[in-house]
């Protein structure tokens, strides 16, 4: 069932003011959480403090729909931007909990919902995870629910989110339905021992392994097929843009720190670069802005929403490699050197660009324009 009914919008309190009070401080965890790996649990909690778990949830859980209600998406933006600049390990995570809750209220999932702020107000994210390697996750119909047997690759999350929203599907190829089972259930498992990646360390994205986990029809979002529906999945791939333009920032932000405390700044060579990256950045928010307003206009054509995130993930990874490349250069050496902190953004930046299906939503940007007559 979809719900198409709008949900009254009350903001419980400023989602931005609470971002604000805690930035700083995941900035300050990020370090250790990089070096040593695993879940950023102290930026969780943070969040949890400053009520942007709850947030995205509708107003009868105590939230505000952020994410959900037109009303709340600039705001989203911001926040998911604020904390981007701070830790894109901590932004993932939860710009993957702001999408599980915002698939579970546009398919009118009531009682998922119930259980994920149930979860949120115990300080527990959720997430969407949805990738999948050559096994897949398969269900076979049971007594009330499904059987899952399979594994997801790339769970950002993987050993502490206990309610994620998983995609699985009868057979290789059909229509994949949205399924929220519980990782503490026998016979669900996951294992981090692959995510040795350069950077995004602090995301945890592991692999999760389901043998015969039993998922009631109670804890299934939508029908078959719901995930890819258009525009949305396409669509809302802006929240990941909002999360790395907080990345571009604070490279910004640290290339100028590093050109005035060495003095480099009188280096003709050296402002020319960084001229080129910060008018980068600058295009990158204007691209990111339009990206949240035309993905979420939801009296647009689905096709033409879609298809402007489309053309903004494809302009927004090359601004981005642009002022990756400008930082490098003009930073040398000791941007590559921990524990400056440019050398974890960029490291995790590099990672985090590293996107689903970039060249297929290009060419679908394409197909779009070249199957206009007009402008
Ligand atoms: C930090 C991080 C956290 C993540 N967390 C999650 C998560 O929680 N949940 C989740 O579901 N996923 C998650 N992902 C995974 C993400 O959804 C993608 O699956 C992953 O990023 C794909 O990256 P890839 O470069 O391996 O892409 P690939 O799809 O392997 O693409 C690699 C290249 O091949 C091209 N290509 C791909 N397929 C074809 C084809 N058929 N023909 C021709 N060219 C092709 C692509 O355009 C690209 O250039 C995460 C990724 C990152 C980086």
């Amino acid at each position: 069932m979809t719900n198409t009914q709008p949900i009254p919008f009350v903001p419980p309190f400023d989602p931005v003011a609470g971002m604000a009070r805690c930035a700083e401080a995941i900035f300050a965890l990020d370090e250790r959480v990089d070096a040593e790996g695993g879940f950023p649990a102290g930026s969780i909690a943070l969040l949890a403090e400053a009520g942007l778990l709850v947030a995205p949830f509708p107003p009868g859980l105590g939230g505000g729909g952020l994410g959900s209600h037109p009303a709340t998406i600039d705001t989203l933006r911001t926040v998911l931007t604020m904390l981007g600049k701070a830790s894109q390990a901590v932004g993932r995570l939860f710009e993957g909990h702001v999408n599980a809750i915002v698939l579970a209220t546009r398919h009118g999932a009531d009682i998922v919902l119930t259980d994920l702020a149930g979860e949120a107000r115990a300080g527990r994210i959720s997430g969407v995870w949805n990738a999948e390697g050559e096994t897949g996750l398969r269900m076979t119909r049971g007594d009330g629910g499904w059987r899952l047997d399979g594994e997801k690759i790339y769970c950002s999350g993987a050993g502490a989110i206990r309610r994620p929203v998983v995609t699985a599907a009868t057979a290789p190829g059909a229509p994949p339905l949205m399924l929220v089972p519980d990782m503490t259930a026998a016979g669900a498992g996951t294992d981090l021992a692959a995510w040795r990646a350069a950077g995004m360390h602090g995301s945890v994205t592991g692999r999760a392994t389901f043998d015969g986990v039993f998922v009631g029809d109670e804890a299934v979002i939508g029908n078959p097929g719901d995930y890819y529906a258009a525009p949305d999945f396409a669509a809302g791939a802006w929240r990941v843009l909002a999360v790395q333009l907080g990345a571009i920032e604070q490279v910004i932000a640290l290339h100028a720190a590093f050109l005035r405390d060495t003095g480099r700044e009188r280096e003709p060579v050296l402002r020319s670069r960084f001229a080129d990256a910060a008018a980068d950045a600058e295009l990158a928010r204007l691209l990111v802005a339009a990206a949240a307003t035309q993905g979420e206009d939801r009296t647009a054509a689905a096709a033409d929403a879609k298809n402007y995130v489309n053309m903004a993930r494809t302009a927004f990874e090359r601004l981005a490699l642009a002022v990756i490349a400008a930082t490098r250069r003009n930073v040398g050496l000791s941007s590559f050197l921990a524990p400056n902190p440019i050398d974890r953004v960029l490291r995790d930046l590099e990672t985090y660009l590293r996107q689903p299906f970039l060249d297929a939503s290009r060419d679908s940007f394409a197909r779009h324009v070249l199957a206009r007559k007009g402008p």
